[in-house]
């Protein structure tokens, strides 16, 4: 499908994500990180107000998470690692710069295999903080700081992705993780999980030569897949356009309006000089050693995509199975899977009933295995019905007579006796089937 968008141009896609860090306290105080139904401003206090004096002290659980995160990614971890000062000014930044990383971040390269089979290029991942939320009401603009300084990780990846279905697969995959490995919640709608895809095209000659275009467009504002998908088509459509008349798009950021279909321009977009980093002077730098790091790795639980590999080879299920139940929504039943495939029940039949019917998820334990007993009981092998049958088949002359004879309805009165001779174990619809060719 991208192919046909681009016509004789090639995609070349990178993706920051901005991520919650679902923690107790915020980033850099102790305030309740947990804001979500709270009265505007009650969660606050002079570092997250970023009132003058006010001292900021990074939060361990956050830093944790993030590197947990980074592990399973793949990435590298940084064993010096401090913050940054990235100054911008906006209202809901009251200090005139966030606390973010710059050039040494928490975890450097990685990758991410994904459902193509081509892998994703991850350039780094780093922790900052959040700013407040402005609302626009009338004439007014009001700031909310609940969400001032809740951990923020950042994940960059490099200009790796050639097709918009890759770039969407690997967000989901970065969602279904997160949730997954429980370092957030990832929710789109409430802004936990924000995605801003670049993007630029080039010539098939610069592909091959590894050139990379002058400019690149960043999408902002994407608050759901789909919408990402429709902004990131829109945006490869307007920027054939002006290629294929020779010219050059600009350098900015761009946002996707549902109503005209189509990009608009929002400013232009920043070098990272104009951001005028410098080292966090109030937080020192942070050392970690392989002790450290090696505890933390032990406590990297089995990946979905291990997961996945392991159900196929040991468990035997078909390659859309495990693919399916090792992703989003199933993703959250994996646990139950696991515990009652350990229990002894068949391993296919279980992961068709939680990826098929939806009701069997919210099941005990106890309620689901039964259930599964019955259902693995039931006796549907040929070989086994094949002598109960002869044997119905035998003993009822005068019934197999009539069903000759053109009385087809009196199968069911056989199926019956075969479910008789066999305590209702038996699949119904084999043994019609095999009654039909006995007769
Ligand atoms: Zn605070
Ligand atoms: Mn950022």
């Amino acid at each position: 499908m991208t192919k046909q968008l681009l016509g004789k141009y090639k995609l070349v896609l990178g993706l920051e994500i901005h991520m919650h860090v679902k923690t107790v306290q915020k980033m850099f105080c102790g305030c309740d990180a947990n804001f979500y139904n709270a009265e505007a401003n009650t969660y606050t206090c002079p570092t997250c107000l970023g009132l003058p004096g006010a001292l900021p002290v990074p939060n361990l659980e956050a830093i944790k998470k993030t590197q947990l995160f980074g592990l399973a990614l793949g990435c590298s971890l940084n064993k010096n690692t401090k913050f940054d000062r990235k100054h911008y000014f906006y209202p809901d930044l009251p200090k005139g710069y966030q606390i973010s990383q710059y050039q040494e971040p928490l975890c450097g390269e990685g990758r991410l295999e994904l459902s193509s089979g081509r892998f994703a290029e991850i350039e780094r991942l780093h922790l900052e903080e959040d700013t407040a939320k402005s609302f626009h009401a009338g004439d007014k603009t009001l700031v909310d700081f609940n969400k001032s300084g809740v951990p923020l990780m950042e994940l960059v990846t490099k200009p790796c992705f050639t097709t918009v279905e890759d770039a969407v697969d690997f967000c989901k995959k970065i969602r279904d993780l997160v949730r997954f490995l429980n370092i957030g919640d990832a929710d789109m709608e409430k802004g936990q999980l924000r995605i801003e895809p670049n993007i630029s095209l080039r010539t098939a000659e610069m592909e091959e030569a590894g050139d990379l275009p002058k400019y690149k467009v960043e999408i902002k504002n994407i608050n759901s897949f789909k919408f990402m998908e429709k902004a990131v088509r829109a945006e490869i459509k307007r920027q054939r356009k002006l290629l294929e008349t020779g010219e050059t798009p600009v350098q900015e950021n761009r946002g996707y309006d549902e109503y005209s279909k189509t990009t608009v321009p929002q400013r232009t977009k920043e070098e990272a000089s104009d951001y005028r980093y410098f080292p966090e002077p109030d937080i020192p730098p942070m050392v970690f050693d392989e002790k450290y790091f090696a505890k933390l790795k032990a406590q990297l639980p089995e990946l979905p995509a291990e997961k996945c590999t392991r159900y196929i080879t040991e468990l035997g299920l078909d390659i859309p199975v495990a693919e399916a139940l090792t992703s989003a929504p199933v993703i959250s039943w994996l646990e139950k899977f696991e515990t009652l495939v350990n229990s002894g029940a068949d391993p296919a039949l279980v992961a068709n009933l939680l990826i098929n019917k939806p009701e069997f998820r919210g099941l005990s334990d106890e309620e689901f295995l039964s259930k599964v007993a019955d259902m693995q009981d039931r006796v549907d092998d040929v070989g086994a019905l094949e002598p109960v049958i002869e044997k119905v088949l035998a003993a009822n002359p005068d019934v197999v007579e009539s069903y000759k004879s053109g009385k087809v309805s009196v199968l069911e009165f056989l199926v019956g006796q075969v479910m008789r001779d066999t305590k209702g174990k038996a699949d119904a619809g084999v043994v019609r089937e095999l009654l039909r060719k006995g007769l």
